[in-house]
């Protein structure tokens, strides 16, 4: 078996009913066979990015243990988003979720349809906001996910609860 890899993806949604469909993703990556869920940030309110004229997003962060390749990583997302009913329209346009693979281990990949690092990552505070509940000391484009945090914009974020999720075989 492959080794085991930590990653971080982000998750957003802002149709339907967002944080039903936040913890419905999270729940799909704890029932995978192939990752387990060690942590998971605050969720938060963000005013909508790229297109303005749509609803203010939920996001969350969440931090997973993996033997799947990245390519698979991305499929499986994909397939969570699929099958919580997300259908592609515009470019950075609203859905019901959205599953990014932000980092996988200190791996980059850069392949069509596939980069880790997510290019954006430190440009967008409705990323960096939730991952560094769950990763502060990580290192993105040469400073720190909560350096990254100190210096943008946050001011449009507001939390807006604990996730209220819990992993399907937590030990509690
Ligand atoms: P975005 O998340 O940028 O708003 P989409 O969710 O519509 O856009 O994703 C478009 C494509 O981005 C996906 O089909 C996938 O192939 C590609 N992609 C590239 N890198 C990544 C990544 N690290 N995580 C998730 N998707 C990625
Ligand atoms: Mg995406």
């Amino acid at each position: 078996m492959a080794e085991k890899v930590v990653a971080a993806l982000g998750l957003g949604s802002n149709m339907g009913d967002r944080k039903n469909q936040i913890c419905m993703a999270l729940d799909s990556l704890a029932m995978h066979p192939h990752i387990s869920v060690s942590a998971v940030s605050a969720l938060y309110e963000t005013p909508p990015w790229g297109k303005a004229d749509q609803p203010a997003f939920l996001n969350a962060a969440v931090l997973i243990e993996t033997d799947l390749a990245p390519r698979t990583l991305l499929e499986a997302a994909l397939g969570i988003e699929r099958s919580l009913g997300r259908v592609r329209g515009e470019l950075w346009g609203p859905r019901t979720i959205d599953l990014d693979i932000l980092l996988y281990g200190a791996a980059e990949v850069d392949e069509p349809g596939l980069t880790i690092p997510h290019p954006r990552i430190h440009e967008r505070a409705f990323v960096i906001r939730p991952l560094a509940d769950i990763l502060p000391g990580t290192e993105i484009a040469g400073q720190t996910v909560a350096a990254w945090l100190a210096v943008l914009d946050v001011s449009g974020i507001e939390t807006a609860a604990a996730v209220g999720w819990y992993p399907v075989n937590h030990p509690d």
